[in-house]
């Protein structure tokens, strides 16, 4: 009997777990299990009721939910093991991972495990937004489309929604598709963060729209009644409201990371990885937005596929690997994915280097190897806005890797 209960355990059904399962199978990988604590597979997806999705992938655009399904339908054609209401709740060094499901708690262990546990949005209390604790009408993105997908609820009518990025946007979309129309819309930052035509919406259907503004209270007992907002202009307006929908400032969903012996990458808050998806520990591999939040579907899929194949070339090798160096960088970049390198690494599931910055930041951003730059580039740089930067094949024979940033004017 074998010691290992599959060639690779992949934690999370989304569309980066699904795809490195598909492209583990496509390449000969006899045991491939996908482990999801929910039902069905699609993660994120399977309660958008909007597209797009799955242009790049299958060549047509999918609404959400029939993305999810076809990302089922796929792994279910390929003799991928799923196991649907699979929770890991921790992992183990020698890549045995405890899990629950309605058979109880057991350990499965595999020769390799990735984590492709995805991305969620911050909830109030993360905000710290002070006032009263209503029963009903507090909600984010995810939780509201699941509400409205699953069980046909409305928690609001007139709610008020904070953010601007492009899921802030699906959450109007969601809204007004569904009987509510929001009272307003407010921004923190001094600006829109979302780019594109979704950002028209609110103008289009007449919602005013706040930058500059943050909700510093909320009232209400049974339900919410009104929100207080701090305008740009240093100003607080009270907003009648019968709900808040936070949206975005998406986070990694790291709890089996933090709960673990592995911890969490500064700057991201996901998980350490080098240039193939290998975490610190080698049989443990990673992708998808669980990497740093957040990126589109597409995105998060050929993610999961690259990494799929490292994992495949792997299972073939001895996983006895070189030391990783970090790779450092200076505020105000907020995280830089891969943040390892190893030595020997040639088929590489990263040929960019992911970064994106805390703040709005004027001047230069160079890339150093032992101290010498490679590659620089001046101008202004964004929050919430990707940046790649092509990892030069010779910074994994560097010891040390490091982001510099000059601020000018
Ligand atoms: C409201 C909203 C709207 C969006 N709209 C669009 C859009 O229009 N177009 C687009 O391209 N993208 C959109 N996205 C983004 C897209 O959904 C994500 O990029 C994509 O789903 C990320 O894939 P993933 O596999 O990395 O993670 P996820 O899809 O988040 O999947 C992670 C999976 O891991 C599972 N999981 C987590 N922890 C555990 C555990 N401990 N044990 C077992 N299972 C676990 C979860 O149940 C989940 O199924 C949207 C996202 C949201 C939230």
């Amino acid at each position: 009997m074998s010691a290992y209960d599959a060639d690779v355990i992949i934690v999370g059904g989304g569309p980066s777990g699904v795809a490195a399962a598909l492209e583990l199978k496509k390449r000969g990988v006899a045991q491939v299990m996908l482990l999801d604590r929910e039902d069905t597979l699609g993660g994120a997806t399977r309660h958008c009721s909007h597209s797009p999705f799955g242009m790049r992938e299958f060549g047509r655009v999918y609404f959400g939910a029939a993305y999810g399904r076809r990302l089922q339908r796929e792994a279910l054609a390929a003799g991928v093991d799923i196991r649907p209401q699979h929770s890991v709740v921790s992992l183990g060094e020698d890549a045995g991972i405890t899990v629950t499901s309605p058979r109880g708690v057991g350990v499965l262990k595999a020769k390799r495990v990735m984590l492709a546990t995805g991305a969620r949005e911050m909830p109030r209390s993360a905000r710290l937004v002070s006032g009263d604790r209503p029963a009903t009408g507090i909600v984010t993105t995810g939780a509201l489309q699941s509400y409205v997908a699953f069980h046909h609820l409305m928690p609001f009518r007139r709610p008020l929604i904070v953010g601007s990025e492009l899921v802030s946007f699906s959450a109007v979309l969601t809204c007004l598709t569904h009987g509510a129309r929001p009272v307003t819309m407010i921004e923190p930052e001094g600006r829109v963060l979302a780019r594109g035509p979704f950002t028209l919406f609110p103008a289009l259907f007449g919602i005013p729209f706040h930058v500059g503004a943050e909700i510093v209270d909320i009232r209400g007992a049974g339900r919410v009644e009104a929100a207080t907002v701090r305008l740009a202009d240093g100003s607080t307006r009270s907003f009648s409201c019968d709900g808040v929908l936070f949206t975005g400032r998406f986070t990694p969903e790291a709890a089996l990371l933090m709960q673990s012996t592995f911890g969490v990458a500064p700057g991201s808050s996901g998980p350490t990885i080098d240039q193939t998806g290998r975490m610190a520990n080698p049989l443990y591999f990673a992708g998808g937005n669980v990497l740093r939040a957040v990126e589109t579907g597409g995105w998060a899929f050929r993610e999961g596929q690259a990494v799929g194949a490292a994992v495949a070339a792997d299972l073939a090798r001895d996983p006895a690997v070189a030391e990783p160096v970090p790779v450092t960088f200076d505020a105000p970049v907020k995280l830089v994915v891969p943040n390892l390198l190893r030595r020997g690494e040639n088929a590489p599931a990263f040929r960019d280097f992911q970064l994106r910055f805390l703040r709005p930041a004027n001047g230069r951003l160079s890339l150093e190897l032992d101290g010498r730059p490679v590659w620089s580039r001046t101008g202004e740089w964004l929050p919430e806005r990707r940046i790649l930067v092509p990892v030069p094949s010779v910074a994994a024979e560097a010891g040390h890797v490091h982001f510099g940033f000059r601020e000018q004017g």
